[in-house]
C-alpha cells in the first residue's frame, strides 16, 4: 500500500456500495489502478444491499438477486478488472492540499489526485431512550438480519415508505402478524409495495400515530409499544415482541463536514447532473449526494459517471504538467 510521502494515488475511492464498486469497475478499466477504502467494522462493506434481501428491481437479473450477492459479484468484478480493496475506515480527509490527502483507522495514510466519495447513507432512528436501551433486545432496523427471531410472533415496523413496506412485507413471511406505524394516513411508497401489504393478511395497519415509548425497559425485551394517536390524542398499549424502524436514512458525511458544500441535511451538493463536488477533483455518488432516487441503479450509474469525471480530470492534470 502506498503511504503518504510516496506514490500518489490517482484516485481512492471511499465507500464499496453499488456507487463505489462501479466507480471502481470503471476507473480500473481505465487504468487508474483505484484503491476502495470499503468500510470496516463497525462499517459494512457493501452498503445498505448488505441488510436487504431480495432485490428484484437490478436490471439483468430476471428471478431476482439476494442484496449480499449481487454485492459480492460486484466487488469480485472490481477486484477481476484491478481494483485494490483495504477493508478500513477512513478516519480523517484534507481536501484543502494537493495532492489530497486521507487517513485511515488503520492508521495509514494517502495521497491522491481525486477521491471519489461513496460513502452512502445509514438508517435513521427515532431518538427514544427505550429505543437504544432495547436495541438488539427486539428493537432492529434490519428485518434480513433479525427477522428470524420473530418467528410466529407478533412485530411492528415504523414507516410509511418502500423501506418500511418491504420490511413489513419480509416479516410477514415468519411473524403471525405485523403492525405498520405511521405517522400519517396515507403512504409514501410505491403503488406496487402499497398494493403488496394492502393484500397480505397478515400485515395490519395503526394510521397517524407515533410511538411514544418502547415497552420494557425494566424486563430488557420488548413487550410492547405505547401509540400516540395524532389524530384522536389517545394513547394505547400494543403489544409486539419486535419493533423494526423503517424511516429513512441520513448520509454519511461527517468526516467530509467543513471540506466540502453540504445541503441541510448533511447530503454532499453536486453540479445538477454531474458528481462533482465544490472541490475539483472530489466526486461523490450515491446516496452520499442523492435525494431524490436513492436506487441501487442510479448509484451504480452516478459512480460510473464519477469515475469518468476522475479519468478526464486526471487528464486535463497531466495536460497542465
Ligand atoms: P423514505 O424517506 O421514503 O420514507 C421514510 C418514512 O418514514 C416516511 O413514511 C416518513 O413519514 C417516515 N418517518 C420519517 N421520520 C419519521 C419519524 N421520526 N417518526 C415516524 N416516521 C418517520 O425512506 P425509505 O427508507 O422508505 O426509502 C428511501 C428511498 O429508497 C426511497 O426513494 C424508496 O423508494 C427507496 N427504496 C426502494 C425500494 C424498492 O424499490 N424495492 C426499497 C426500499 C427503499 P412521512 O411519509 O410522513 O414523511
Amino acid at each position: 500500500m502506498n503511504n503518504s510521502g510516496g506514490d500518489v494515488r490517482d484516485v481512492v475511492i471511499v465507500g464499496s456500495g453499488p456507487a463505489g464498486l462501479t466507480a471502481a469497475i470503471y476507473a480500473a478499466r481505465a487504468n487508474l489502478r483505484p484503491l476502495v477504502i470499503e468500510g470496516g467494522a463497525p462499517n459494512l462493506p457493501g452498503g445498505q444491499l448488505m441488510i436487504t434481501s431480495d432485490v428484484e428491481n437490478f436490471p439483468g437479473f430476471a428471478e431476482g438477486i439476494l442484496g449480499p450477492e449481487l454485492m459480492e459479484q460486484m466487488r469480485n468484478q472490481a477486484a477481476r478488472v484491478g481494483a485494490e480493496f483495504l477493508t478500513e475506515n477512513v478516519s480523517d480527509v484534507d481536501f484543502s492540499r494537493r495532492p489530497f490527502h486521507l487517513k485511515t483507522d488503520g492508521e495509514r495514510e494517502f495521497d491522491a489526485n481525486t477521491v471519489i466519495i461513496t460513502t452512502g447513507a445509514s438508517a435513521k432512528w427515532l431518538g427514544l431512550p427505550s429505543e437504544t436501551a432495547l436495541y438488539g433486545k427486539g428493537v432492529s432496523a434490519c428485518a434480513t438480519c433479525d427477522g428470524f427471531f420473530f418467528r410466529g410472533r407478533e412485530v411492528v415496523v415504523v414507516g410509511g415508505g418502500d423501506t418500511a413496506l418491504e420490511e413489513a412485507n419480509y416479516l410477514a413471511r415468519m411473524a403471525s402478524k405485523v403492525t405498520v406505524v405511521h405517522r400519517r394516513d396515507t403512504l409514501r411508497a410505491s403503488q406496487i409495495m402499497q398494493k403488496r401489504a394492502f393484500d397480505n393478511p397478515k400485515i395490519e395497519f395503526a394510521w397517524n400515530s407515533v410511538i411514544k415509548e418502547i415497552k420494557d425497559v425494566g424486563v430488557g425485551k420488548v413487550t410492547g409499544v405505547v401509540l400516540h394517536d395524532l389524530k384522536t390524542d389517545e394513547t394505547r398499549l400494543l403489544p409486539t415482541d419486535g419493533v423494526f424502524i423503517a424511516i429513512g436514512h441520513s448520509p454519511n458525511t461527517k468526516l467530509f463536514a467543513g471540506q466540502l458544500q453540504m445541503d441541510e441535511n448533511g447530503y454532499i451538493i453536486t453540479t445538477p447532473g454531474r458528481p462533482l463536488t465544490s472541490v475539483p477533483g472530489v466526486f461523490a455518488a450515491g446516496d452520499v449526494q442523492d435525494t431524490l432516487y436513492k436506487q441501487a441503479v442510479t448509484a451504480a450509474g452516478s459512480g460510473c459517471m464519477a469515475a469518468m469525471e476522475a479519468e478526464r480530470y486526471l487528464e486535463e492534470l497531466e495536460d497542465e504538467h
